[in-house]
């Protein structure tokens, strides 16, 4: 059968990545019929917008899409092009795996945390305006019973089918007590529905601390907007880098897959950054679709790459002037390499 995927390769360093990524994934041997599609900086000039509708429409009929980073200017332009693909289609659980690879440069050998965190609301509904230009500036944080329990429900399915022993949902309840305490008292309510996995809490500041003291001891947290990103961006830390760290946002019944990490801009077009995180990403595509068996394939040659040391980019070598670097598409063909050779 044929896969019919939505392409997305954004801006920065993302056709890069996702160029290599495609070739990665159909070195596996899966049928794709990709459906390209630009959006990003890059793209205003042509649409006069960074999404167009095109776009949107094409993931709403194939249901599933591969995605590389897209720029949001900071502070002022547009809105974030990725947060709006997450809205539009309501894409309501961005999952983030942190799992250690041998051959990572990492404090910790043993980290498996999946950070599960809330999509479409929470500060990341952007509802925000001056009081006081230039003095004052107000934003809406908006947490709902809805969102809060779906993303919660996901946590826990998510814990049962990959055998995961515990859930911990990451809020801020002590201070802000009608947002951050409607989403825990949500998350308690759903874990009486789980008693196979246990539950428990932590606020978000003691959370990173214990991360990077114990990661261990953790499984899959669940969270909200906000804290998700920042929790899994410091995960994907301790496990190699945002080089290394694949995500997924998901909905009902469609997927967008796509790595943490953002657009890299000062190293677009310099075949230089790492693609793990966006191959991981397909990887995690290929288990949304239910090729498993490629999946391990895929994840398999890229875990020997990385043990190996060799064919790895810079931010993978002991320095970054290694000399022995080797750039995106290079590491892409070793990873295809060794899989055809496994
Ligand atoms: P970034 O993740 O793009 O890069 C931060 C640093 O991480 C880089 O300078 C680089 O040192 C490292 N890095 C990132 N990806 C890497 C890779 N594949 N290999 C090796 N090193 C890598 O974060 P930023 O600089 O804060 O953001 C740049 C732009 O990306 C911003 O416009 C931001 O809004 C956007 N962004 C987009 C997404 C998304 O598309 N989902 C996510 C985060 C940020």
């Amino acid at each position: 059968m044929t896969y019919h995927v939505t392409l997305i390769p954004g801006d920065g360093t993302g056709p890069e990545l996702v160029e290599a990524t495609r070739r990665v994934l159909e070195a596996t041997g899966v049928s794709f019929d990709w459906d390209m599609q630009e959006a990003g900086a890059d793209v205003m000039d042509k649409y006069g917008t960074p999404l167009p509708e095109a776009v949107l429409d094409s993931i709403r009929k194939n249901r599933v899409g591969l995605k590389g980073p897209i720029t949001t200017p900071v502070g002022t332009g547009f809105r974030s092009v990725n947060v709006a693909i997450r809205k539009a289609l309501d894409l309501y659980t961005n999952l983030r795996p942190a799992k250690y690879m041998q051959g990572v440069r990492s404090r910790y050998d043993d980290i498996d945390v999946v950070i599960v965190r809330e999509n479409t609301e929470g500060l990341y509904a952007g509802i925000e305006h001056d009081v006081i230009p230039g003095e004052a500036a107000e934003t809406i944080r908006i947490i709902t019973r809805k969102c809060s329990e779906r993303v919660v429900r996901f946590a826990f399915e998510y814990a049962r089918d990959n055998n995961r022993r515990k859930v911990t949902a990451v809020h801020k309840a002590n201070i802000l007590k009608a947002t951050d305490g409607l989403f825990l008292s949500v998350a308690r309510e759903v874990a009486q529905d789980y008693p196979d996995v246990e539950f428990e809490d932590r606020i978000v500041d003691n959370m990173c601390m214990q991360l990077v003291q114990r990661p261990t001891e953790y499984d899959v947290l669940v969270t909200p907007n906000l804290y998700g990103d920042i929790v899994s961006d410091l995960c994907s830390g301790l496990v190699g880098g945002l080089g290394v760290a694949p995500g997924a946002n998901i909905g009902d019944d469609i997927a967008v897959f796509e790595p943490v990490h953002g657009s890299a801009p000062k190293y677009a077009g310099q075949n230089k950054v790492n693609p793990t995180a966006t191959i991981l990403s397909g990887v995690l595509m290929l288990r949304y679709l239910g090729e498993r068996e490629a999946a391990d394939r895929a994840r398999n040659a890229i875990a020997a790459v990385i043990a190996e040391g060799k064919s790895v980019t810079y931010d993978m070598k002991p320095t970054r002037d290694d000399p022995t670097v080797v750039g995106t598409k290079e590491m892409a063909d070793a990873i295809i390499a060794a899989m055809n050779s496994a």
